[in-house]
């Protein structure tokens, strides 16, 4: 029998198999391929091939810390777990349960955020939740329901992408951010299938694409109001499908015509000859796709910039039938489970909305409480990090790091040393983890198990592998012992798959249907998709194939207008700055940045502006400069590359310091998905 362990990487939303294989030395594995896992097919990126290397000793935390005189110290899991429930208790009952509040992650397992949103309704009562998922896909997410009535990334499986005639991709670098992924769009050319990119940037798939349209930051739904003109203009439309799956079609289409091409291209700087060409081909193909990811999505018009897309997909039927339609290339490693299962603020498990009485009653009896005992919905992950020590007084935070990764990081920051209290729990001392008046070290992806849901809907098995060192918890662990100190304990179980069974019970009838979801038909299938409603059901690789999931069966038209982003350049600021990932970090960085292959590849922060701009500025390529916004002030080495407008500046956000792009990007929020403007904002460069 191999001694293999098969599982998962712990990072992006495509979640490639890996294998882990005992090791001798300080790293107690080493990742090996694992063929046979069908989206990757053993390709791993420099971030998955070098993961084995955050299970070293010395790169994680091994034992407790307390904050005692301004410092944090070693302590034990009695003291500092006391030091916690003290806290909550003092702070509830001083200042009532909202003021407790609870920040999860999209990296979790489905297993951790279930229970994360469980402890935060049954045992603080607080309505005070949400995770920095809301920074990743939630606009997405909100058009999808709007459009379909359904919220799943992809809602096909990733087989169909080089099935398709032509594919456009918003606003994504997958050849930076999942490499594996780039398989599926070279065999879509191989098919004679086109790929459009739409970036700013030309990244490394641009470089892949037959046509590389450019548009300026914040004006993706102008690009994709301009297309939707010219298709209809064309007489490309498809009528049939219109009439026989759709609602909505006649005010959408009367938003697209009041926008002339003319005025996109201006817009947009987009030239006309690209956009008809864009449009040409788009409706050539016989099935075509529209991806999105964070470009489009991380905007204050987000919602309405991917409606925008999909708009654009049902006007030309490539919707509900195979190799054609919508999808969202989610990012974080569980991107799609871990806004499902009840850690975002107006949610129950099974992605049920915790305003909907019947699904209150329906998860508060899983729970074996009153559905009247339950919170309603509380503030979005931005509204609650600005809330810090006003309405919002102690804190607990798991599996993320906004002192790096939240919009206007530094206030971000301000508020987070305003609370009377904060708990984090992690793997490293993140730069958020510093600011913690307790810091508790919790297992990582190998030492436990637990499942995740990948941009496709699958739902996948990470195993644990390796044993967690001498004085870590996992994170069920820790949610039983606090619950324990609170009344709690038997409502928390600590076996992975003992939570999983309870979140399939708590998911039954709910829209992420997970109740025919088991760990063994996970482990015998290479992931289930869902929804799966019972044991006998196959799951659901390809979604909306016969009727959407709207009361009517149909899709719905959003019609929408274009409006600038909310800083536009100015005298004072006179530079579009945009934000993104590199090859070798992942989000925050917190594990990567401890990586030392991939700190080699990627050591420090930059901004990266064109030859043109930085002529006009005096810049030199790698002279140190300041970015200043009304927010903040970053310095860091230009990059200089004409592959950038020569309009706009880009800084990756995976560092913390002086060098973090998030000082800068704009917190104001999308009206619908409460997304913030991290793709666009208003800066200016200045020598030192
Ligand atoms: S593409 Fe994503 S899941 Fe695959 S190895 Fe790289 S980081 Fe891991």
């Amino acid at each position: 029998m191999s001694d293999v362990t098969e599982t998962h990487c712990p990072y992006c939303a495509l979640q490639c198999g890996m294998g882990l294989s005992p090791a001798e030395g300080p790293v107690p594995v080493s990742v090996v391929e694992r063929p046979g896992f069908p989206v990757n097919r053993g390709a791993l990126c420099g971030k998955g091939a070098n993961a084995a290397a955050v299970l070293a000793p010395g790169a994680r935390l091994t034992t407790p810390l307390v904050r005692d005189g301004g410092v944090l110290r070693p302590a034990g899991w009695d003291e500092a777990l006391g030091r916690i429930t003290d806290a909550l208790r003092a702070t509830a009952a001083a200042h009532g349960p909202d003021a407790v509040g609870v920040f999860g992650g999209g990296g979790l397992t489905n297993e951790k955020a279930y229970l994360l949103g469980k402890f935060a309704r049954v045992v603080l009562g607080t309505s005070a939740i949400d995770y920095n998922g809301r920074f990743c896909m939630s606009s997405a997410a909100a058009a999808g329901i709007r459009a379909f009535g359904l919220d799943r990334g992809l809602p096909f499986p990733l087989d169909d992408v080089p099935r398709a005639g032509c594919v456009v991709l918003v606003g994504a670098n997958p050849a930076e951010t999942m490499p594996p992924f780039v398989r599926y769009l070279r065999e879509l050319r191989d098919n004679g299938g086109t790929l459009i990119v739409v970036d700013p940037r030309r990244t490394r798939t641009a470089e892949l694409a037959d046509l590389h349209l450019a548009p300026r930051p914040g004006t993706d739904l102008a690009l994709a109001l301009g297309l939707l003109h010219l298709v209809v203009a064309d007489g490309r439309t498809d009528e049939a499908f219109i009439a026989a799956r759709t609602t909505g079609w006649p005010e959408a289409r009367a938003a697209a015509m009041a926008l002339w091409p003319e005025h996109v291209e201006a817009v947009t700087g987009v030239p006309l000859p690209r956009l008809r060409a864009a449009a040409r081909l788009f409706c050539a193909a016989g099935t075509a796709m529209v991806l999105t990811a964070r470009g489009p999505e991380q905007q204050a018009k987000g919602t309405d910039t991917v409606n925008a897309w999909i708009n654009l997909c049902l006007a030309t039927g490539n919707a509900g039938r195979r190799y054609a339609g919508y999808g969202c290339l989610t990012g974080q490693g569980n991107g799609q489970g871990g806004r499902e299962h009840g850690q975002k603020a107006d949610q129950l498990p099974g992605y049920r909305r915790l305003d909907d009485p019947a699904a209150r009653a329906h998860v508060a009896a899983v729970w074996g409480v009153d559905p009247a005992s339950l919170p309603g919905p509380g503030r979005s992950a931005y509204e609650l990090l600005d809330s810090l020590g006003t309405d919002v007084r102690a804190l607990l935070l798991t599996g993320s790091n906004p002192v790096v990764s939240a919009p206007a990081s530094t206030h971000v920051g301000e508020r987070l040393r305003a609370l009377d209290f904060l708990a984090v729990s992690d793997v490293v001392l993140s730069e958020t983890a510093e600011l913690a008046d307790v810091v508790l070290p919790v297992t990582q992806w190998a030492e436990e198990t637990g499942t995740l849901t990948n941009l496709e809907g699958r739902v996948v098995l990470r195993r644990r592998a390796v044993d967690a060192p001498a004085g870590v918890r996992s994170d069920l662990e820790v949610l039983h012992a606090l619950a324990d100190r609170l009344g709690h304990g038997e409502r928390f179980p600590t076996d992975p798959e003992q939570v999983f069974e309870e979140l399939r019970r708590a998911s039954a009838g709910g829209p992420a249907d997970y109740a025919g979801i088991s760990y063994r038909r996970i482990a015998a299938e290479d992931g289930v998709f869902w929804p799966c409603p019972d044991e006998g059901h196959p799951g659901t690789p390809r979604l909306f194939l016969d009727r959407f999931a709207t009361p009517d069966g149909r899709a719905r038209f959003v019609p929408v207008r274009h409006r600038p982003p909310v800083e536009e350049p100015d005298e004072q600021y006179p530079v579009r700055l945009t934000t993104g990932r590199v090859l070798a970090q992942y989000q925050s960085g917190a594990q990567t940045r401890r990586v030392p292959a991939l700190n080699a590849a990627a050591p420090g922060p930059y901004v990266e502006l064109h030859p043109v701009l930085a002529e006009r500025l005096g810049i030199a390529d790698g002279e140190r400069v300041a970015v200043v916004s009304r927010r903040g002030r970053t310095v860091t080495p230009a990059r200089l590359t004409t592959a950038i407008r020569p309009d706009t500046a880009f800084m990756p956000f995976h560092w913390a310091g002086e060098g973090n792009a998030n000082r800068h990007t704009n917190p104001v929020l999308d009206p619908i998905s409460r997304m913030p403007e991290f793709k666009a904002c208003a800066v200016r460069l200045e020598r030192l």
